[in-house]
């Protein structure tokens, strides 16, 4: 249930209802303040308590809604039918992650293969506008065969790369003992499409203070993946950003997944989170990234995953997907065209009035 409470609420009041409802109720409030509202979120079992009960505890109740959807705190209306943000510190600054916010640009190979090659990497992506140098140390491969990641001293690695340009780091976790390792290098943690229902990660991502970039998993509905997302926020961690990178469906002879667009006027609808494209996995094939990053930013994608090699022939992996560094600056000049129409699009055209 989602209590609003009114605009100038004194904060002794927003408390007391807070104790009304943990003591008399068993009910853990969770206030949140957003740009309009503040709400207080009552999470337990109150699927038989009738709202209009809740009304009568304060009369600087606004409204009680009760939020029908599986998932709760990754509601929209959790969030005050509002979008959230996501505010991340990297050296060269903090970077928004939403809605009201510029596309952000995470960009990097796929792993992390020696140190010059990804600090070299990482200085052409900032270059050409990225905020966020992306690299796997740990790499969930199909084959056991293939390669896994240099795991430990690819940190290192991705390290002298922050270092180097003052980038923030995307890298992803697998396993719950490496949380602290990557996130002493990571400013987000990745959980990947193959672990996206991996609950005990999951919640472990949720205890620790880093934001989570929550990739689709491959055959996830969106209640699936909200649901997922929902367990990093009920673990106590509010930073999520949602990744769609593609899914299982029966045509792959001519892209290795398919990339649901749709996915982002479904999710705007459904949640507050900031949502990510990455056309990279989502085509697996380098010619067709662009356009769909291109497509991605038109559809509303307040960020986008890119896969950027020096030289993708010699990829350790994902080469046939990596846009080579020049590729990836006229990809960026181009965004950076459309982007000013974007945000111009409320604007009159001068020659039209
Ligand atoms: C990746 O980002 O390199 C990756 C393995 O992604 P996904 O989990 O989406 O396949
Ligand atoms: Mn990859």
């Amino acid at each position: 249930m989602i209590i609003i409470i009114k605009k100038g609420t004194p904060a002794e009041e927003i408390t007391r209802i807070s104790q009304e409802l943990q003591e008399n109720w068993q009910i853990k409030p969770e206030v949140v303040v957003g740009r309009h509202h503040t709400i207080i979120g009552a999470i337990g079992d109150t699927a038989t308590i009738d709202p209009s009960i809740f009304q009568e505890i304060s009369p600087w109740i606004e409204r009680v809604l009760r939020v029908e959807k599986p998932f709760k705190r990754a509601s929209r209306e959790y969030y005050h039918g509002q979008a959230s943000e996501v505010i991340v510190s990297t050296p060269n600054g903090e970077v928004s992650f939403g809605e009201h916010h510029p596309v952000v640009v995470i960009a990097g190979p796929c792993a992390v293969e020696n140190e010059e090659m990804i600090v070299r990497t990482a200085k052409r992506v900032k270059a050409a506008g990225a905020k966020f140098l992306r690299g796997g140390a740990y790499k969930p491969r199909t084959s056991p065969y293939a390669f896994q990641g240099h795991g430990e001293s690819a940190l290192e690695m991705l390290w002298q790369a922050r270092q180097a340009t003052g980038l923030g780091i995307v890298t992803e976790v697998m396993d719950t003992v490496d949380i602290e390792p990557v996130a002493e290098v990571a400013d987000i943690l990745q959980i990947g499409a193959r672990n996206m229902q991996n609950f005990n990660l999951l919640k472990k991502v949720g205890l620790q203070s880093k934001p989570v970039l929550l990739k689709r998993g491959m055959a996830a509905t969106m209640n699936d993946w909200l649901m997922a997302a929902e367990y990093i926020l009920a673990s106590g961690n509010p930073n999520v950003i949602l990744c769609e990178r593609g899914i299982r469906t029966f045509d792959c002879q001519y892209t290795r997944n398919t990339l649901d667009l749709a996915a982002i006027p479904v999710l705007r609808s459904l949640t507050h989170l900031p949502i990510a494209i990455d056309p990279s996995h989502g085509t697996g094939v380098a010619a067709f990234v662009p356009t769909m990053a291109k497509a991605s930013l038109v559809a509303g994608a307040d960020a986008l995953v890119i896969e950027v090699h020096p030289n993708p022939a010699q990829a350790l992996s994902d080469g046939p997907q990596s846009l080579t560094p020049e590729q990836f600056d006229d990809l960026s000049r181009e965004m950076a065209l459309l982007n000013q129409v974007i945000n111009d699009r409320v604007q009159p055209v001068p020659a039209l009035i």
